[in-house]
């Protein structure tokens, strides 16, 4: 019988890759936290028109990337293709603007889009994402673009950039428009076929087109950070100052820009030089006009997300070998022996330790090869002897010296065999 594949685009992540996903996992859940982000989770499926509205029906996301279908009861549903949509629908919907102040949430989970699958491109793919919602405040921007870099940086990630523009506000927009297209008529015969679409539709997305001779076009057009009246001006400044202040290090780009109305101010990318074609893993900014846009008070937002199979990638060109956090893992041959490593692996378990029982039976020199294999800092050994007398041999595995203890040191000194336990792995 033939068997089933997964589909195109999508992967079963497990081990050793799976190591790399909880430490990502980890060091998010630790910045965010004391950052005092809330998590939100989401549905994964949501109305289509909640995308069509959130993310724009001219975007290639909703015009091409979709998974969207028709439930049994003829609803139109789309597997998310991002995070904002849905988790502003249910800031709204929660009427978690009631509160009053700053809400600051972070979600992480699959999104799906229909995509040609390459390195660091897939169908369902994953994010982790922050919207902070209610503030106007330049230092909210900063504060999630510096919350972005600490992530990466904590995760040992180099050879970062992070690129920095204001699209100021819509009044800002309609004047730098008129320029754009001004500039760009002339040209437009040379520009790619999506770019002479949206000429009069949608210019500003032009600048980010990935056509080279497109791209060439742009270098010389009129610059948007020459029409941000004064009140956009400051922002940019402050946002600016700030980074600076915090030794966080930026490009202008005047060519990062997203076309939709609702984004307002900064925008923002991270990318990365060690990825090939598929560079950025971070992208955000700010969407002051997005919770009206979807029916609720006119609120000002700010946000990014990171796209995970990227920083997955570059963790393992760091390095090869996935972090570890086995401690233990122990041995035993013969019927006393067996039954009692079952009680001290459950033992130490519970005080603390991580432990791996070797439930094979083999002989001991068997069981000693995978011991190395393991990754774990020492091997615990009981034979008849030890379960005798209530002792355990430890080894070593990096230095291979060995000890033999009573179990009720290993279990009655807990902090000093972490302590050292922790200084080898580090
Ligand atoms: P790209 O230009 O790479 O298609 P995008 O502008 O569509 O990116 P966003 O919608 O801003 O990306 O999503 C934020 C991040 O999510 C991206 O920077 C990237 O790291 C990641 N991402 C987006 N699409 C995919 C995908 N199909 N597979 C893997 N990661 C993705
Ligand atoms: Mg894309």
């Amino acid at each position: 019988m033939a068997t089933i594949q997964a589909l195109r685009g999508t992967k079963d992540i497990f081990a050793p890759e799976i190591a790399y996903w909880q430490q990502v996992e980890a060091v998010v859940r630790d910045c965010l936290g004391r950052a005092m982000y809330q998590e939100i989770r989401t549905p994964i499926f949501e109305q289509t028109n909640l995308f069509e509205r959130g993310i724009g029906e001219a975007t290639d996301v909703v015009s091409k990337e979709m998974y969207s279908f028709t439930d049994r009861g003829d609803r139109p549903i789309t597997l998310r293709p991002e995070g904002t949509a849905g988790a502003v629908r249910a800031y709204i919907e929660r009427k978690l603007f009631a509160q009053g102040g700053t809400q600051r949430l972070w979600y992480t989970g699959p999104m799906f889009r229909y995509e040609r699958p390459q390195a660091g491109r897939q169908r369902q793919f994953h994010q982790v994402g922050v919207e902070v919602l209610g503030s106007a405040d330049p230092r909210a921007d900063v504060e999630v673009i510096a919350i972005a870099t600490e992530i990466l940086q904590k995760l040992g990630l180099k050879n970062l950039t992070l690129q920095l523009n204001s699209v100021g506000n819509g009044g800002d927009r309609q004047n730098y428009r008129e320029a754009l297209v001004n500039y760009l008529r002339p040209f437009k015969a040379d520009l790619d076929a999506d770019s002479q679409d949206r000429l009069e539709r949608n210019p500003m997305r032009i600048l980010d087109s990935k056509d080279q001779k497109t791209q060439e076009i742009a270098q010389n057009a009129p610059s948007i950070l020459d029409y941000l009246g004064d009140a956009s001006k400051r922002h940019f400044d402050q946002v600016q100052a700030s980074l600076t202040a915090l030794g966080i290090d930026y490009t202008l780009n005047p060519c990062l820009v997203r076309g939709l109305d609702y984004y307002t101010h900064t925008a923002f990318e991270i990318q990365s030089s060690d990825l090939g074609a598929q560079a950025t893993v971070c992208g955000g900014g700010r969407y002051d006009g997005l919770v009206a846009e979807l029916g609720g008070p006119e609120t000002p937002a700010v946000g990014w997300a990171i796209g995970l199979e990227r920083l997955v990638i570059l963790l393992q060109q760091l390095s090869a070998v996935p972090p570890q956090n086995l401690d233990f893992y122990l041995v035993s041959k013969g019927e006393k022996a067996e039954q009692n490593a079952v009680i001290l692996a459950h033992k130490l378990r519970f005080a603390g330790f991580s432990v791996e029982l070797d439930l094979s039976g083999s002989a001991f020199g068997k069981q000693f090869k995978r011991a190395d294999r393991s990754g774990a800092i020492a091997c615990l050994v009981l034979g008849e002897e030890e379960a005798e007398n209530q002792q355990v041999q430890l080894k070593w595995l990096q230095t291979k010296a060995q000890e033999t203890l009573a179990q009720a040191d290993l279990l009655g000194n807990i902090d000093q065999w972490r302590t050292k336990i922790q200084q080898i792995r580090s």
